[in-house]
């Protein structure tokens, strides 16, 4: 079989591989679909702080299952799966309390093993989801990106009644920004690309910024009526706009991260504790197929206006240097398998 393999920082190549088999426990996936997903570009620039090399990339995949190992129930030889690509010990502090994706030996397919840009992968069958046989492939490599969207949303527990800020209206911030509307929250997005602003307000969004242009913190003060906004969700993690996050938020407002920066931010304590702010991290998902997968089933949120380009998987490299190029006119792009 063929595999989309890194090496090395900077080193992507297509390349053969003996088509693993399925162990106990576990199903061999015929992988049709994947996402190409902002890490894995880090992972192939080498900016990834938490990759391990050499790797078969790849996180947000799907398709069908084509053997099944010993000791498998529930799922049969053609079923449609999604998969989860979060692995956990089950036994350390975090996964004691239910905050599996935060596991002490936490296991990403793609990043810190082996991922979904492959013909066939074997997956522990507790990482696959069933998803309707009228689902597209691709729709079922998306649920892993609005998954993202539902684990922020269930951390800050954001509500219809909420009022919410969304750095960034790229992939992230648009399915942050569909989930959010399907609660009817109001949302305002903030972007220094115009083209993601216009796809931002056709999803529903109630005020658009480019701060390049507008002052954010004025536009989001009149947005308020001077009291600051409830809920941010920081689609960007550049580390100098956190400062402005904790001057936007309201008294009692929450702030959910998911920026990888390794960088420091300049934190004013007084601010935070001024107005009781709740900051959460928020890393992957915790268990939020099904939710997703129950979403995608009621027409709540639309997977398929995330994506703006496909291309079969042997043309990888050129579709990631593609999405390096073309960083405005990119949103999700699909690999075909
Ligand atoms: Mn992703």
């Amino acid at each position: 079989m063929k595999v989309v393999f890194i090496a090395e920082p900077h080193s992507l190549e297509i390349k053969e591989a003996p088509t693993p088999a399925a162990g106990k426990g576990e199903a061999l996936l015929r992988v049709r679909a994947a996402g190409i997903c902002g890490s894995d570009m880090h992972i192939y620039h080498g900016t990834n702080p938490l990759a391990k090399y050499p790797r078969i990339i790849g996180h947000e995949f799907a398709g069908e299952i084509a053997a099944l190992g010993e000791g498998v129930e529930g799922f049969s030889v053609g079923d449609k799966v999604a998969v989860d690509p979060v692995t956990s010990c089950g036994e350390c502090y975090a996964c004691s309390i239910g905050r599996r994706n935060v596991c002490e030996r936490l296991e990403v397919f793609g990043v810190h093993r082996d991922g979904g840009f492959a013909e066939y992968v074997a997956i522990p069958v507790a990482n696959l989801h069933k998803v309707p046989f009228s689902w597209s492939f691709e729709k079922g490599a998306l649920v892993e990106p609005f998954t993202i969207a539902a684990n922020v949303l269930s951390r800050t527990e954001c509500a219809g009644s909420d009022k919410l800020l969304i750095m960034g209206a790229g992939p992230i911030g648009q399915v942050i920004l569909q989930a959010a509307r399907r609660l009817g929250t109001a949302c305002a997005v903030s972007d220094i690309v115009g083209v993601r602003l216009e796809k931002a307000r056709r999803l529903g969004a109630e005020l658009t910024v480019n701060p390049k242009e507008t002052s954010l913190e004025e536009a989001i003060g009149a947005w308020t009526g001077g009291k600051g906004v409830p809920l941010i969700v920081d689609a960007v993690g550049s580390p100098d706009l956190f400062p402005s996050l904790l001057r936007m938020a309201s008294p009692a407002g929450r702030i959910g991260l998911l920026g990888f920066s390794k960088e420091p931010s300049p934190f004013v304590q007084l601010e935070a504790v001024r107005k009781e702010l709740s900051i959460f991290g928020s890393r992957l998902n915790r268990n939020k197929f099904p939710e997703v997968i129950s979403w995608f089933d009621d027409g709540l949120v639309d997977p398929e206006l995330l994506v703006s380009h496909r291309f079969p998987f042997v043309k990888a490299k050129e579709a990631m240097e593609f999405v390096q190029e073309h960083p405005s006119e990119v949103c999700k792009v699909i690999l075909e398998f």
